[in-house]
């Protein structure tokens, strides 16, 4: 036996001595994460992808999903083998046109080998032919995809992609990309951008669409149904497109009272973020039974249970200050969360203001004062939350109450231009915590370390009473908190 499975071997090995150049040994796997500490095994190294262009067909009736991926990158080492991140069944890989070895490995990882190693700065294209049954699908015990009685939704964070399609599945290798889905006439495909085409043949139709800016891949959504699609375009001039199941039921009216605001809302938002980034905007309601939103890029995620008490525009605002403050910026690593929610939940609190309801000082001291000394809230930094508290309430209202302390800190005239200059500062590319706090240094001459160490890293009660109006006793309850407490359900699965 031992005979039999060494001479073989001792073969390949003596083969493999001649295929390889002398530098060889300088080839090398890519990891199978990309280095962030929340998730180790999310994303993968060795490459950096620019465009995924993925054409598909999607059936309803059965939750089969098949199709082709073609993903455009780069090496950043010399690879002997590399990763993406995927859960359905492959049945052929090529890279740069040649068939490659292929294996699964891990909870998500399919593991590639090239014919010939690859080096270092090398475009690559790699073509991954698939089929499976996401609902089938499961890692670490959990999946996130989500069937409705009409189609399916591909719509989570921090993971989604892995049930749809094969990626580098983190916030750092952002990538523009082509959607084209093939459904059985009569139903409706949806995902991010423009929609660039639709056709029909033998049955089945196919929705074409284009989002032309970088975009993370846990941003990159998947929705089949039967949708009614409605189109406009924002005084400012952006078009909108928006979806909503044609199974709403008592949902319709309040769904489509909040989400038709869309293009009054990025408008408004555009005042204090600057110019929106992309170049459409909009949001679908699907029939799912989840109770989260998500700022899926340009097209946002709404569950029907947001608007089971009537219209929301809170939560809109809520997603489309994402566009700026977590999509066209988006995290360097998972950590870096309070970028994302801090400001989107910030937002919501200028929009109550917008609305009579509530001043962000007002609900700002009521945060404070609504949570004692003892209370686990102040154990959360929202800064460096770890990753099972990355989507805490404390994240967003500890995360807000910080942003409202950097704006009495260092006045309403450099607070606004941080607000406006910084998604300008890192648009369509990624930037942390740290980054934020030496941005904010910078546009207003001041030393923040303390300040921020205070309101996002302390596991504590911050003492300062600076941040926050002086009040002996629990402020009154502004009228926007409940309409913003109900937004609270806004992410995790
Ligand atoms: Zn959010």
């Amino acid at each position: 036996m031992h005979r039999r499975i060494f001479a073989p071997g001792a073969l390949a090995a003596a083969s493999l001595l001649l295929a390889i150049p002398a530098s060889a040994a300088s080839y090398t796997p890519g990891t199978p994460g990309i280095g962030d500490p929340y998730y180790p095994n999310y994303g993968n190294g060795g490459y950096d992808v620019s465009h995924y262009d993925l054409r598909l067909r999607y059936q309803p009736a059965t939750d089969e999903l098949d199709g082709t991926a073609t993903i455009l990158a780069r090496t950043t080492q010399d690879l002997s083998r590399f990763d993406l991140d995927f859960l359905l069944d492959v049945s052929e890989v090529r890279v740069n046109g040649v068939k490659a070895a292929f294996a699964e490995s891990g909870e998500h990882e399919l593991e590639v080998t090239p014919k010939t190693p690859l080096a270092k700065g090398t475009a690559i294209t790699v073509v991954v032919r698939y089929s499976g049954v996401p609902s089938t699908k499961t890692a670490y015990g959990f999946s996130t995809w989500h069937r409705t009685p009409d189609g399916a939704v591909a719509a989570d964070e921090p993971e989604a992609a892995w049930w749809w399609y094969p990626s580098n599945d983190h916030p750092l290798d952002k990538a523009t990309y082509d959607v084209s889905v093939a459904v059985p006439d009569g139903t409706q495909a949806i995902s991010n951008g423009t929609l660039q085409s639709t056709s029909s043949k033998l049955g089945w139709t196919r929705y074409t669409w284009r989002q032309n800016k970088p975009q993370a891949t846990y941003l990159t959504t998947l929705a089949v149904g039967r949708l009614d699609i409605t189109t406009s375009t924002s005084e400012g001039g952006v078009p909108v497109v928006n979806a909503y199941s044609k199974d709403l039921g008592d949902n319709d009216g309040a769904a489509r009272a909040g989400v038709e605001r869309t293009g009054e809302i990025v408008d408004w938002l555009s005042g204090y973020l600057g110019p929106y980034p992309f170049g459409s905007a909009g949001g679908y309601v699907p029939n799912t039974t989840t109770g989260y939103a998500l700022e899926t890029q340009t097209r946002v995620y709404y569950s029907p249970r947001q608007f089971a008490n009537g219209s929301n525009t809170s939560v809109v605002v809520h997603e489309l200050a994402h566009q700026w403050y977590g999509d066209s910026v988006s995290l360097k690593g998972w950590k870096d969360i309070w970028i994302n929610e801090g400001f989107a939940r910030y937002a919501q609190w200028l929009w109550s203001e917008h609305e009579g309801e509530g001043t962000a000082q007002e609900l700002a001291d009521y945060v404070y004062a609504s949570h004692p000394a003892d209370d686990a809230f102040w154990t959360v930094a929202p800064g460096d939350p770890g990753p099972d508290n990355q989507f805490d309430i404390a994240v967003y209202d500890r995360g807000a109450l910080a942003v409202q302390a950097l704006r009495n800190e260092i006045g309403d005239d450099a607070f606004f231009a941080v607000l406006k200059g910084w998604p300008q500062e890192h648009a369509y590319a990624n930037a942390s915590v740290a980054d934020f706090q030496r941005y904010a240094e910078r546009v207003s001459g001041k030393p923040l370390a303390a300040l921020f160490d205070t309101w996002l890293f302390q596991p504590v009660k911050p003492a300062s009473a600076a941040a926050v109006a002086e009040a002996a006793s629990v402020p009154v309850q502004p009228t926007s908190w409940k309409k913003i407490e109900a937004t609270n359900d806004v992410h995790g699965h």
